[in-house]
């Protein structure tokens, strides 16, 4: 089957060759949108792209059913995490195996996905498939907490069935369950000066350093993980830093045990930061913020270090019951593709965590991306093909498909 594995390998290298970081899409998309025009299809951009600040929004392919068959939402995401230098990627093809020359992040998530989308829409139309209403989203902003998703126009959603995300890395992984992840960003103030003027001052680093320093770290139970991922302060060696600056997050399975933690958390934030204070001698009145304020002494203050905590739920988690009629029929189609289907419970969220919570039950499911994010990220070509097979019998009216391949048998 050469043409198949040649617009893979064509759509996949089109696409991966154009940097499409989070909010900058426009290039990328502009190529995607081309290509879906070829194939003889319409797609419709939406406005995320004013409400999130980006330079292009969603993009939005409705094809209209032709015979009975799920009615089903894909989606695949059009932004990638930042390619050293945001450089073209130059491309080594071995065998099945895609990947960025001298190695790195080249797209491949969720390029791939892209691709096989694109791939589906060709065979919809070349092979006059029956199937029900189908929507393919090509989103935006996915990266970056899936930012794009959230602004689907909710109308999308109306009458379909389910939702499959391709995100993942083998056609036979389907995606059930990911975890709901809490962003912590905290900044605490102290009073900052002369190094070798300590007295009166709060040292914001040391006291960013002992509360961080009492935060749980890495996994914290069966559901649950915390991260410290970014941690900044201070100028000069010789100057007490007046503000630190850090990043925190955790991610859980589990909502009511991911709230107990939560709750503990900016508990002991709060607790490290009353406990550093200084006592000073200050003028009724008289601001307490810095080396300005001696004053004359007629009045003591406590002056406690201050914190700001910004804690945000990047996306919620979801659950898809092993029997639910999504996972059935994927586990049904990966067999019928000639797998051995996988049920994952994923670390990470996706598209389909925003799908979940409008309502539509989604899964993941793996499209031949490999490495995500690392130096050593990979798409394979023949995973990409199964992954268009699987979609392709997942689409399909059961009884439809059973003739069908009874026919294809015997015609062989
Ligand atoms: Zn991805």
């Amino acid at each position: 089957m050469p043409n198949k594995k040649n617009s893979l390998l064509e759509n996949l290298s089109d696409l991966c060759r154009i940097p499409s970081p989070s909010l900058h899409e426009r290039d990328a998309v502009k190529a995607l949108a081309r290509k879906i025009r070829d194939l003889g299809y319409e797609p419709l951009e939406d406005d995320a792209a004013a409400s999130l600040g980006g330079d292009c929004g969603n993009i939005v392919v409705k094809v209209p059913g032709t015979g009975k068959g799920p009615r089903l939402l894909f989606a695949a995401h059009m932004d990638t995490v930042e390619r050293p230098g945001g450089q073209p990627s130059t491309l080594c093809v071995d065998g099945d195996w895609v990947s960025r020359k001298g190695g790195g992040v080249f797209g491949a998530d969720d390029k791939a996905g892209v691709a096989v989308l694109l791939e589906v829409l060709s065979r919809l139309k070349k092979e006059e498939r029956k199937h029900g209403d189908l929507v393919f989203v090509f989103t935006m902003a996915e990266e970056i907490e899936c930012l794009g998703a959230g602004e689907l126009d909710p109308e999308i959603y109306f009458g379909l069935d389910a939702g499959i995300a391709l995100d993942y890395t083998s056609p036979s992984d389907i995606v059930v369950a990911a975890p709901t992840k809490v962003s912590f960003r905290i900044t605490v103030h102290g009073i900052s000066g002369h190094a070798a003027f300590p007295e009166r001052k709060i040292n914001a680093a040391h006291v960013m350093a002992q509360t961080l320093a009492r935060l749980p770290m890495g996994r914290l139970d069966e559901f649950t993980t915390a991260n410290l991922g970014v941690m900044r302060s201070g100028t000069a060696i010789n100057v007490i830093p007046g503000t630190a600056y850090a990043e925190y997050e955790m991610r859980s399975h589990r909502k009511d045990v991911l709230d107990f933690h939560v709750k503990r958390v900016i508990g002991t934030i709060e607790g490290v930061v009353r406990e550093n204070r200084v006592f000073a001698l200050g003028r009724e009145g008289a601001g307490m913020g810095g080396d300005g304020d001696e004053g004359d002494g007629d009045v003591i203050r406590i002056r406690h270090s201050q914190v700001d905590v910004d804690v945000e739920v990047g996306y919620e988690g979801y659950r898809i019951d092993d029997g639910a009629p999504v996972v059935q029929r994927l586990r049904a189609a990966v067999i019928k593709a000639g797998l051995e289907p996988n049920i994952v419970i994923a670390q990470g969220g996706s598209d389909a965590n925003i799908f979940n919570r409008r309502g539509l039950p989604s899964v993941v499911l793996g499209c031949g991306m490999y490495g995500a994010h690392g130096s050593n990220e990979r798409a394979n070509l023949e995973d990409m093909r199964n992954c268009v097979e699987v979609l392709l019998h997942a689409i399909a009216d059961a009884r439809v498909s059973a003739r069908v391949s009874a026919r294809g048998k015997a015609g062989r």
